[in-house]
Protein backbone atom coordinates (compact mmCIF):
# COMPACT_ATOMS: atom_id res chain seq x y z
CA UNK A 1 0.00 0.00 0.00
CA UNK A 2 1.42 3.00 -1.13
CA UNK A 3 1.51 6.60 0.87
CA UNK A 4 -1.24 4.91 3.42
CA UNK A 5 0.19 6.82 6.24
CA UNK A 6 -1.20 10.92 6.51
CA UNK A 7 1.95 13.50 5.94
CA UNK A 8 1.01 14.70 9.21
CA UNK A 9 2.53 12.09 11.18
CA UNK A 10 5.67 13.28 10.02
CA UNK A 11 5.29 16.27 11.84
CA UNK A 12 5.93 14.42 14.91
CA UNK A 13 9.30 12.85 16.12
CA UNK A 14 9.48 10.85 19.05
CA UNK A 15 12.38 9.21 18.17
CA UNK A 16 14.34 11.12 21.57
CA UNK A 17 11.69 9.57 23.87
CA UNK A 18 11.61 5.93 21.86
CA UNK A 19 15.39 5.89 22.34
CA UNK A 20 15.38 6.20 25.88
CA UNK A 21 12.68 3.73 26.11
CA UNK A 22 14.58 1.24 23.66
CA UNK A 23 17.73 1.43 25.92
CA UNK A 24 15.62 1.28 29.33
CA UNK A 25 13.95 -1.63 28.14
CA UNK A 26 17.49 -4.36 28.74
CA UNK A 27 17.49 -2.67 32.16
CA UNK A 28 16.36 -4.88 35.25
CA UNK A 29 15.16 -2.89 38.29
CA UNK A 30 16.51 0.12 37.12
CA UNK A 31 16.15 3.54 39.47
CA UNK A 32 13.47 4.87 37.09
CA UNK A 33 13.37 8.52 37.45
CA UNK A 34 11.33 8.78 33.94
CA UNK A 35 8.44 8.85 35.26
CA UNK A 36 5.44 11.73 34.74
CA UNK A 37 3.01 10.79 37.33
CA UNK A 38 3.05 10.47 41.14
CA UNK A 39 4.34 7.07 43.09
CA UNK A 40 1.41 6.94 45.51
CA UNK A 41 -2.38 5.57 44.43
CA UNK A 42 -5.40 6.85 44.25
CA UNK A 43 -7.03 8.08 47.67
CA UNK A 44 -9.38 5.19 49.00
CA UNK A 45 -12.29 8.03 49.55
CA UNK A 46 -12.17 8.68 46.07
CA UNK A 47 -11.90 5.31 44.28
CA UNK A 48 -14.61 4.32 46.24
CA UNK A 49 -16.63 7.49 44.30
CA UNK A 50 -15.81 6.02 41.30
CA UNK A 51 -16.90 2.31 42.34
CA UNK A 52 -20.22 3.84 43.32
CA UNK A 53 -20.92 6.17 40.77
CA UNK A 54 -20.61 2.72 38.27
CA UNK A 55 -22.64 0.58 40.16
CA UNK A 56 -25.29 3.58 40.83
CA UNK A 57 -25.65 3.67 36.93
CA UNK A 58 -22.80 6.47 35.59
CA UNK A 59 -21.96 4.44 32.81
CA UNK A 60 -23.50 6.37 30.01
CA UNK A 61 -22.60 9.34 28.11
CA UNK A 62 -22.68 12.13 30.19
CA UNK A 63 -23.51 16.11 28.33
CA UNK A 64 -20.65 16.80 26.07
CA UNK A 65 -19.19 19.39 27.59
CA UNK A 66 -19.21 17.77 31.17
CA UNK A 67 -21.51 16.35 34.32
CA UNK A 68 -23.97 19.25 35.83
CA UNK A 69 -22.69 18.95 38.97
CA UNK A 70 -19.33 18.97 38.40
CA UNK A 71 -18.96 21.69 35.99
CA UNK A 72 -20.92 23.64 38.70
CA UNK A 73 -17.74 22.76 41.09
CA UNK A 74 -15.51 24.16 38.25
CA UNK A 75 -17.16 27.34 38.19
CA UNK A 76 -17.61 27.68 41.49
CA UNK A 77 -13.94 27.63 42.24
CA UNK A 78 -13.10 29.80 39.25
CA UNK A 79 -15.52 32.30 40.14
CA UNK A 80 -13.93 32.07 43.92
CA UNK A 81 -10.39 32.60 42.34
CA UNK A 82 -10.67 34.82 39.69
CA UNK A 83 -13.79 36.97 39.95
CA UNK A 84 -15.42 35.19 36.49
CA UNK A 85 -19.11 36.24 36.97
CA UNK A 86 -19.94 33.46 34.18
CA UNK A 87 -17.32 31.49 33.63
CA UNK A 88 -17.47 28.72 30.47
CA UNK A 89 -16.18 25.56 31.37
CA UNK A 90 -15.71 22.31 29.50
CA UNK A 91 -15.01 19.02 31.16
CA UNK A 92 -11.83 17.48 28.92
CA UNK A 93 -10.16 13.76 28.93
CA UNK A 94 -7.27 14.68 30.65
CA UNK A 95 -5.57 18.18 30.19
CA UNK A 96 -4.30 16.54 26.82
CA UNK A 97 -7.46 16.49 25.86
CA UNK A 98 -8.37 20.15 26.66
CA UNK A 99 -4.87 21.28 24.83
CA UNK A 100 -5.71 18.79 21.57
CA UNK A 101 -9.49 20.94 21.40
CA UNK A 102 -8.19 24.31 22.18
CA UNK A 103 -5.36 23.90 19.29
CA UNK A 104 -8.01 22.10 16.98
CA UNK A 105 -10.09 24.92 17.26
CA UNK A 106 -7.74 27.94 17.65
CA UNK A 107 -4.44 27.22 15.01
CA UNK A 108 -4.55 27.96 11.85
CA UNK A 109 -1.67 26.87 9.51
CA UNK A 110 0.63 29.67 10.07
CA UNK A 111 -0.92 30.69 13.00
CA UNK A 112 2.25 31.37 15.38
CA UNK A 113 2.06 30.00 19.61
CA UNK A 114 4.81 31.25 21.63
CA UNK A 115 6.12 28.74 23.94
CA UNK A 116 8.84 29.31 26.56
CA UNK A 117 11.49 26.93 26.13
CA UNK A 118 12.00 23.66 27.39
CA UNK A 119 8.29 23.39 27.49
CA UNK A 120 6.15 20.04 28.07
CA UNK A 121 6.40 18.05 24.40
CA UNK A 122 2.49 18.23 23.50
CA UNK A 123 2.51 21.68 22.52
CA UNK A 124 5.47 21.43 20.17
CA UNK A 125 4.09 18.27 18.20
CA UNK A 126 0.20 19.40 18.03
CA UNK A 127 1.02 22.41 17.18
CA UNK A 128 3.19 21.34 14.16
CA UNK A 129 0.91 18.89 13.07
CA UNK A 130 -1.67 21.60 12.21
CA UNK A 131 0.69 23.67 10.69
CA UNK A 132 0.73 26.44 13.04
CA UNK A 133 4.61 27.39 13.92
CA UNK A 134 6.19 27.36 17.28
CA UNK A 135 7.87 29.93 18.40
CA UNK A 136 10.32 29.36 20.90
CA UNK A 137 11.35 31.52 23.58
CA UNK A 138 14.81 30.26 25.37
CA UNK A 139 14.27 30.59 29.26
CA UNK A 140 17.61 29.21 29.65
CA UNK A 141 19.84 29.25 31.93
CA UNK A 142 17.25 29.98 35.08
CA UNK A 143 14.08 29.07 33.46
CA UNK A 144 12.27 32.52 34.72
CA UNK A 145 9.30 33.41 32.61
CA UNK A 146 11.25 35.14 29.41
CA UNK A 147 8.87 38.14 29.56
CA UNK A 148 10.59 40.33 27.56
CA UNK A 149 11.74 37.75 25.03
CA UNK A 150 8.04 37.06 25.03
CA UNK A 151 7.34 40.68 23.68
CA UNK A 152 9.65 40.73 21.03
CA UNK A 153 8.35 37.67 20.04
CA UNK A 154 5.14 38.68 19.50
CA UNK A 155 3.79 39.21 15.94
CA UNK A 156 0.38 39.96 13.84
CA UNK A 157 0.31 36.37 13.60
CA UNK A 158 0.67 35.22 17.08
CA UNK A 159 -2.23 33.26 18.03
CA UNK A 160 -1.15 32.51 21.61
CA UNK A 161 1.24 32.21 24.45
CA UNK A 162 1.44 29.15 26.38
CA UNK A 163 2.38 29.32 30.26
CA UNK A 164 3.09 26.28 32.33
CA UNK A 165 3.75 26.81 35.81
CA UNK A 166 4.66 24.82 37.77
CA UNK A 167 6.61 23.50 34.71
CA UNK A 168 7.13 20.38 33.45
CA UNK A 169 10.34 19.77 33.08
CA UNK A 170 12.22 21.94 34.85
CA UNK A 171 9.88 22.62 38.28
CA UNK A 172 9.98 26.34 38.19
CA UNK A 173 7.14 28.42 39.27
CA UNK A 174 6.35 31.62 37.75
CA UNK A 175 6.15 34.74 40.46
CA UNK A 176 3.44 37.03 40.53
CA UNK A 177 5.34 39.53 39.12
CA UNK A 178 6.44 37.77 35.98
CA UNK A 179 2.64 37.00 35.83
CA UNK A 180 1.49 40.53 35.81
CA UNK A 181 3.96 41.95 33.31
CA UNK A 182 3.03 39.75 31.12
CA UNK A 183 -0.70 39.63 31.79
CA UNK A 184 0.12 43.69 30.87
CA UNK A 185 2.26 43.04 27.49
CA UNK A 186 -1.24 40.24 26.29
CA UNK A 187 -3.43 42.77 27.06
CA UNK A 188 -1.49 45.81 25.24
CA UNK A 189 -0.71 43.01 22.17
CA UNK A 190 -4.68 41.52 22.75
CA UNK A 191 -3.31 38.18 22.68
CA UNK A 192 -4.89 34.82 24.09
CA UNK A 193 -2.80 33.19 27.35
CA UNK A 194 -3.19 29.47 27.28
CA UNK A 195 -2.08 28.78 31.16
CA UNK A 196 -1.67 24.79 31.85
CA UNK A 197 -1.54 24.68 35.40
CA UNK A 198 -1.92 20.61 35.85
CA UNK A 199 0.47 20.55 38.34
CA UNK A 200 -0.44 23.72 40.57
CA UNK A 201 -1.09 21.91 43.43
CA UNK A 202 2.30 20.53 44.02
CA UNK A 203 4.02 23.95 44.89
CA UNK A 204 6.44 23.76 47.81
CA UNK A 205 7.46 27.31 48.65
CA UNK A 206 4.70 29.81 47.92
CA UNK A 207 1.10 29.88 46.45
CA UNK A 208 1.33 29.81 42.84
CA UNK A 209 0.15 32.64 41.08
CA UNK A 210 -2.13 32.06 38.09
CA UNK A 211 -2.56 34.60 35.07
CA UNK A 212 -5.98 34.24 34.86
CA UNK A 213 -6.47 36.29 38.16
CA UNK A 214 -4.49 39.28 36.14
CA UNK A 215 -5.42 38.45 32.47
CA UNK A 216 -9.17 37.79 31.03
CA UNK A 217 -8.47 36.44 27.87
CA UNK A 218 -6.91 33.44 29.45
CA UNK A 219 -7.27 29.99 28.61
CA UNK A 220 -6.84 28.04 32.12
CA UNK A 221 -6.29 24.15 32.09
CA UNK A 222 -6.24 22.03 35.32
CA UNK A 223 -6.38 18.57 35.84
CA UNK A 224 -7.33 15.81 37.83
CA UNK A 225 -4.47 13.45 36.48
CA UNK A 226 -1.73 14.68 38.84
CA UNK A 227 -3.32 15.87 42.33
CA UNK A 228 -4.68 12.52 42.79
CA UNK A 229 -2.57 10.40 41.01
CA UNK A 230 -5.44 9.14 38.56
CA UNK A 231 -3.55 10.03 35.38
CA UNK A 232 -5.02 6.79 34.01
CA UNK A 233 -9.17 8.39 35.11
CA UNK A 234 -8.57 10.65 31.50
CA UNK A 235 -9.61 14.08 33.61
CA UNK A 236 -9.05 17.33 33.01
CA UNK A 237 -11.05 20.73 32.65
CA UNK A 238 -10.59 24.09 30.63
CA UNK A 239 -12.35 27.30 32.01
CA UNK A 240 -12.22 30.82 31.14
CA UNK A 241 -13.63 34.25 31.40
CA UNK A 242 -17.34 35.22 29.65
CA UNK A 243 -15.34 37.05 26.74
CA UNK A 244 -13.67 33.63 26.12
CA UNK A 245 -17.26 31.51 25.80
CA UNK A 246 -17.17 31.25 21.90
CA UNK A 247 -13.58 29.57 22.23
CA UNK A 248 -15.07 26.70 24.73
CA UNK A 249 -18.14 26.49 22.42
CA UNK A 250 -16.01 26.03 19.29
CA UNK A 251 -13.61 23.13 21.61
CA UNK A 252 -16.90 21.69 23.30
CA UNK A 253 -18.46 21.41 19.56
CA UNK A 254 -14.81 19.28 18.24
CA UNK A 255 -15.17 17.15 21.50
CA UNK A 256 -18.86 16.26 20.65
CA UNK A 257 -17.29 14.58 17.42
CA UNK A 258 -14.26 13.57 18.91
CA UNK A 259 -14.01 12.30 22.40
CA UNK A 260 -17.63 12.65 23.21
CA UNK A 261 -17.33 13.46 26.95
CA UNK A 262 -14.65 12.91 29.63
CA UNK A 263 -15.26 9.28 31.39
CA UNK A 264 -18.34 9.07 32.92
CA UNK A 265 -17.66 7.24 36.52
CA UNK A 266 -14.88 9.72 36.96
CA UNK A 267 -16.40 12.77 36.71
CA UNK A 268 -18.29 11.73 39.56
CA UNK A 269 -15.48 11.02 41.60
CA UNK A 270 -13.92 14.23 40.35
CA UNK A 271 -16.62 15.93 42.15
CA UNK A 272 -15.50 14.57 45.40
CA UNK A 273 -11.46 15.32 44.55
CA UNK A 274 -12.53 18.86 44.31
CA UNK A 275 -13.03 19.20 48.10
CA UNK A 276 -10.17 16.45 48.63
CA UNK A 277 -7.57 17.84 50.57
CA UNK A 278 -4.29 16.96 49.05
CA UNK A 279 -1.53 18.56 51.17
CA UNK A 280 -0.40 15.58 52.78
CA UNK A 281 0.94 14.52 49.56
CA UNK A 282 2.22 17.74 48.65
CA UNK A 283 4.63 18.15 52.03
CA UNK A 284 5.30 14.47 51.35
CA UNK A 285 6.08 15.61 47.89
CA UNK A 286 8.55 19.29 49.17
CA UNK A 287 10.62 16.38 51.50
CA UNK A 288 11.34 14.28 48.11
CA UNK A 289 12.45 18.29 46.27
CA UNK A 290 14.59 18.50 49.28
CA UNK A 291 16.35 15.13 49.26
CA UNK A 292 16.78 15.30 45.23
CA UNK A 293 17.98 19.01 45.18
CA UNK A 294 20.43 18.89 48.51
CA UNK A 295 21.59 15.51 47.18
CA UNK A 296 22.57 17.28 43.80
CA UNK A 297 23.51 20.77 44.39
CA UNK A 298 27.20 20.39 44.59
CA UNK A 299 27.86 18.51 42.25
CA UNK A 300 25.31 19.79 39.66
CA UNK A 301 24.37 22.79 38.21
CA UNK A 302 20.58 23.32 39.00
CA UNK A 303 17.53 25.29 39.62
CA UNK A 304 16.06 24.65 43.02
CA UNK A 305 12.54 23.36 41.37
CA UNK A 306 9.61 25.51 43.14
CA UNK A 307 6.87 22.82 42.35
CA UNK A 308 5.94 20.01 40.09
CA UNK A 309 8.09 16.90 40.65
CA UNK A 310 10.59 17.54 38.31
CA UNK A 311 14.01 19.03 38.33
CA UNK A 312 16.08 20.00 35.10
CA UNK A 313 19.78 19.61 35.24
CA UNK A 314 22.75 20.29 33.72
CA UNK A 315 24.41 17.81 31.71
CA UNK A 316 28.51 17.96 32.66
CA UNK A 317 30.76 20.07 30.31
CA UNK A 318 32.00 18.82 27.39
CA UNK A 319 29.52 16.07 27.04
CA UNK A 320 25.48 16.66 25.25
CA UNK A 321 22.18 15.73 27.48
CA UNK A 322 21.63 12.47 25.37
CA UNK A 323 25.26 11.28 25.45
CA UNK A 324 25.16 11.79 29.40
CA UNK A 325 21.82 10.25 29.47
CA UNK A 326 23.04 7.16 27.25
CA UNK A 327 25.65 6.75 30.44
CA UNK A 328 23.42 7.30 33.42
CA UNK A 329 21.46 4.16 31.31
CA UNK A 330 24.64 1.76 31.51
CA UNK A 331 24.45 2.23 35.02
CA UNK A 332 21.12 1.76 36.00
CA UNK A 333 19.58 4.91 36.04
CA UNK A 334 16.63 6.30 34.16
CA UNK A 335 16.58 9.90 32.55
CA UNK A 336 15.23 11.79 30.01
CA UNK A 337 17.60 13.65 27.63
CA UNK A 338 16.46 17.86 27.67
CA UNK A 339 15.64 17.60 24.16
CA UNK A 340 12.69 16.14 24.37
CA UNK A 341 11.61 19.19 25.47
CA UNK A 342 13.71 21.91 24.20
CA UNK A 343 15.44 22.66 20.75
CA UNK A 344 18.88 22.62 23.36
CA UNK A 345 20.44 19.22 24.40
CA UNK A 346 22.08 20.59 27.64
CA UNK A 347 20.19 19.43 30.42
CA UNK A 348 18.79 16.37 31.27
CA UNK A 349 14.87 15.65 33.10
CA UNK A 350 14.55 13.96 36.77
CA UNK A 351 11.18 12.69 38.10
CA UNK A 352 11.53 12.27 41.88
CA UNK A 353 7.88 10.82 41.92
CA UNK A 354 9.66 7.42 43.59
CA UNK A 355 10.49 6.25 47.08
CA UNK A 356 12.92 7.96 48.89
CA UNK A 357 14.95 5.11 49.00
CA UNK A 358 15.47 5.29 45.06
CA UNK A 359 15.79 8.86 45.03
CA UNK A 360 19.20 8.31 47.37
CA UNK A 361 20.12 5.59 44.98
CA UNK A 362 19.62 7.63 41.74
CA UNK A 363 21.46 11.00 43.57
CA UNK A 364 24.57 8.01 44.30
CA UNK A 365 24.52 7.39 40.55
CA UNK A 366 24.47 10.63 39.10
CA UNK A 367 27.46 11.78 41.61
CA UNK A 368 29.19 8.83 40.41
CA UNK A 369 29.01 9.99 36.70
CA UNK A 370 31.08 13.37 37.28
N1 LIG B 1 0.47 19.31 30.86
C1 LIG B 1 1.62 19.00 31.45
C2 LIG B 1 2.59 20.09 31.74
C3 LIG B 1 1.91 17.67 31.80
O1 LIG B 1 3.08 17.38 32.39
C4 LIG B 1 0.97 16.67 31.51
C5 LIG B 1 1.22 15.22 31.85
N2 LIG B 1 2.48 14.76 31.76
C6 LIG B 1 -0.22 17.05 30.88
C7 LIG B 1 -0.44 18.38 30.57
C8 LIG B 1 -1.27 16.06 30.49
O2 LIG B 1 -1.87 15.44 31.57
P1 LIG B 1 -3.25 14.68 31.51
O3 LIG B 1 -3.63 14.54 30.09
O4 LIG B 1 -3.02 13.38 32.19
O5 LIG B 1 -4.23 15.54 32.26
Amino acid sequence: MKNIIADRTSKIDASGIRKVFALAASLKNPVNFSIGQPDFDVPDKLKNEAIKAIQAGYNKYSQTAGDEILKGKITEQVRGEFGWENPAVLVSSGVSGGLLLAFLALVNPGDEVIIPDPYFVIYKHVINMLGGKCVFVDGYPDFCLPVDKIADAITDKTKIIILNSPCNPTGVVNTEQEIKELARIAAEKDVLVLTDEIYEKFCYDMDCPSIAGYYEKTLLMRGFSKAYAMTGWRLGYVAASESLKDIIEQMTKIQQYTFVCAPVPFQQAAIAAMDYDVSDFVDIYRQKRDLLYNGLKDKFELIKPGGAFYAFVKAPEGTTATEFVEKAIANNLLIIPGNVFSEKDTHFRISYATSDEKIRQGVDILCSLI
